[in-house]
């Protein structure tokens, strides 16, 4: 059985049509197809049956959530721009949350970065990650508690202010699931906060089946701004604010002109980067990545 003759986790519709071909770029050169549910238009990679081990696509060196690596140029850049991520998302959590400290749980958290962050600020922070070696680094180098993504379904209810998937929900294969458990362990009044590429946003029409921020078959699903609303709203949630995560768009832009072999990606990226930046100062939706809040329906 194949992931897309299952239910769409949208609006749990079962038939699918292809939307376009593309390929895993960033590490097997394997062809992929995208596939668009013909009810509600919601985009997924196709072929990748419920239980099906992706592990395989995640054995790249390059994969930096995981590995954190510092070669190369994107990656030092990458690396910059972290840091002033966690003290924006930092800010954002408190904003957001209306707390100046809390519990958070930080879901798919790699190598613990941004947990560490949070805990240096007075929050007690803790992660779920599945890659072993990420959760090694995290416990002996950022002294975090970090759970194996199983334990994340026995985790006591109303336990935490704020819930976050940073770039995260994309790879889940229960994604429902994750809903719910999210509902069950946060705080009647807990925020949940998601980021996640946008697939209406100027550089994914750019670069079409280029778009670095396809990353099949690493990325399941693939939103638009709209599907995200509508699953919050099928799983109990209510979306409060949506927020634009600008620099995602250079990464993305220099990753894409990668994938495209074209000369002096850098250069390049960073031009067609400022030119998404540029367009989603005028329109939040054309934003590379957005940031979603949700609260709970009560
Ligand atoms: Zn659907």
């Amino acid at each position: 059985m194949e992931m897309n003759s299952s239910a769409c986790p949208v609006c749990g519709y079962h038939q699918f049509k292809v939307a376009f071909a593309t390929k895993d770029y960033f590490f097997t050169g394997k062809d992929f197809t995208v596939n668009a549910c013909i009810k509600c238009g919601m985009l997924m990679t196709a072929g990748l049956h419920p239980g099906k081990d992706l592990s395989v696509y995640y054995k790249s060196e390059q994969y930096i959530s995981h590995s954190d690596t510092r070669k190369g140029i994107v990656n030092r850049i990458y690396h910059l721009v972290r840091n002033i991520m966690l003290r924006r998302k930092h800010r954002m959590v408190c904003s957001v949350s209306g707390l100046k400290t809390g519990s958070i749980l930080d879901i798919g958290t790699g190598t613990g970065y941004f947990p560490a962050f949070m805990k240096s600020k007075g929050w007690q922070a803790t992660g779920t990650e599945k890659s072993e070696e990420a959760r090694k680094y995290a416990s002996e180098k950022q002294d975090i508690l970090v759970y194996d993504e199983e334990k994340l379904f026995s985790l006591p209810a109303a336990s935490y202010d704020v819930v976050t998937l940073w770039h995260v929900m994309e790879h889940l294969p229960n994604i429902n699931q994750h809903w719910q458990v999210i509902s069950k362990i946060l705080k009647p009044d807990g925020v949940l906060i998601i980021a996640l590429p946008n697939v209406k946003s100027w550089d994914a029409r750019h670069y079409g089946p280029y778009w670095a921020a396809w990353d099949v078959p690493r990325h399941i699903w693939h939103f638009s701004p709209k599907h995200v609303k509508e699953l919050g709203k099928k799983e109990g949630f209510r979306l409060s604010r949506t927020m634009r995560m600008p620099f995602d768009a250079f990464y993305i832009s220099i990753m894409s002109e990668k994938y495209k072999q074209s000369s002096f990606p850098v250069l390049k990226g960073m031009f067609y980067g400022k030119l998404s930046w540029f367009a989603s100062l005028y329109n939040k939706k054309r934003c590379s990545s957005l940031i979603y809040v949700f609260r709970k329906i009560s």
